[in-house]
């Protein structure tokens, strides 16, 4: 008998192996069903993350906060490839569709300290797969903070469909250039990752290789995205976004971000190579004019006292 393997060496032997493609992805049960199998499986879930004691998103400051607000810097994202952008804490930015379908694969960096970032698994474990206006993106530990507010959607009533998918996902890591080697076993480069370097190392000024590890898990913004419901396998379809639509977020530190358009345009078929049809991305960043949100704050790191039960 073969001894059993991990679930993801089979994932990894059924990428590299033309033999095992045709395999399904879970393998078949090994294992005798013990008898309570069924009683174990009814077990109702709980939320892991509970978000009860995060004060509710009231809207009304916000849109108070943008009455007037001012256009005070644009960038446009060519197709394929990255930008950089600084915003101040306390200003809003929106990223914008202003050609086409097209989805973009967000970073997030704490201004002055690189190291602090998105973090995409926490903010899924706290907001669900997606987010959407009035979800907070954190950073990494030991900040855990949230970088920014999503304010407003034009896309917020997409909701889910009857695949399952919906839209601006936390799920998706970002298409690079090692996973389309491992699965393609050819160079292209031009995925988010390899953008999202590029436009970082131009930002800095120093070379790809020492900025690469920075680049993070993103969130992937308009890219409509749900699991298969028999193998839970990560899909996409094609963006619902349109020519006029936009995301947009408040400001919560200072920041630095990365936007790619991804070489997969509207994601309705590839991605990680020139096949699709891609467009522009902008991102617009707001000066209010008005009072900042009654009672804000830039955000603290994490008071955690970091001790970790040392003695
Ligand atoms: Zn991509």
């Amino acid at each position: 008998m073969e001894p059993l393997l991990p679930i993801n060496s089979l994932r990894a032997i059924a990428a590299c192996s033309p033999t095992w493609k045709a395999i399904a992805v879970k393998p078949t049960a090994h294992h005798q069903a013990p008898n309570d199998a069924q009683a174990r499986k009814d077990i109702e879930p709980v939320v892991c993350y509970p978000i009860d004691s995060f004060p509710a998103f009231d809207r009304a400051p916000f849109e108070a906060a943008k009455v007037g607000m001012k256009l005070v810097d644009e960038v446009i994202v060519q197709p394929r490839d990255a930008s950089c952008f600084s915003v101040k804490a306390g200003q809003f930015f929106r990223i914008t569709c202003p050609d086409g379908p097209q989805v973009g694969d967000l970073n997030l960096w704490q201004a002055d300290n690189l190291e602090e970032r998105f973090f995409s698994g926490k903010t899924r474990a706290l907001h669900g797969t997606h987010v959407g206006t009035g979800d907070r993106l954190w950073s990494n530990l030991p900040y855990l903070r949230p970088l920014a507010t999503i304010t407003d959607d034009t896309l917020d009533w997409y909701g889910y469909d009857a695949y399952g998918g919906g839209v601006h996902d936390v799920i998706g890591t970002r298409c690079d250039p090692y996973t389309n080697t491992l699965l393609n076993d050819n160079e292209y480069h031009y995925c988010c990752h390899s953008n999202l370097t590029r436009a970082l190392a131009d930002h800095t000024g120093k070379p790809a290789s020492e900025v690469e590890h920075l680049v993070h898990d993103v969130l992937n913004v308009f890219m409509c995205t749900g699991f298969t419901r028999d193998t839970q396998q990560y899909f996409m379809k094609a963006s619902p976004v349109r020519k006029g639509d936009y995301l947009e977020f408040f400001a919560e530190t200072d920041l630095l971000g990365g936007l790619s358009a991804c070489p997969g345009g509207d994601c309705s078929a590839s991605h990680s190579s020139e096949e699709a049809q891609c467009y522009t991305l902008g991102v617009e960043i707001y000066q209010p004019q008005a009072d900042l949100p009654e009672g804000w704050q830039p955000a603290h790191a994490s008071s955690y006292s970091r001790n970790h039960g040392i003695k």
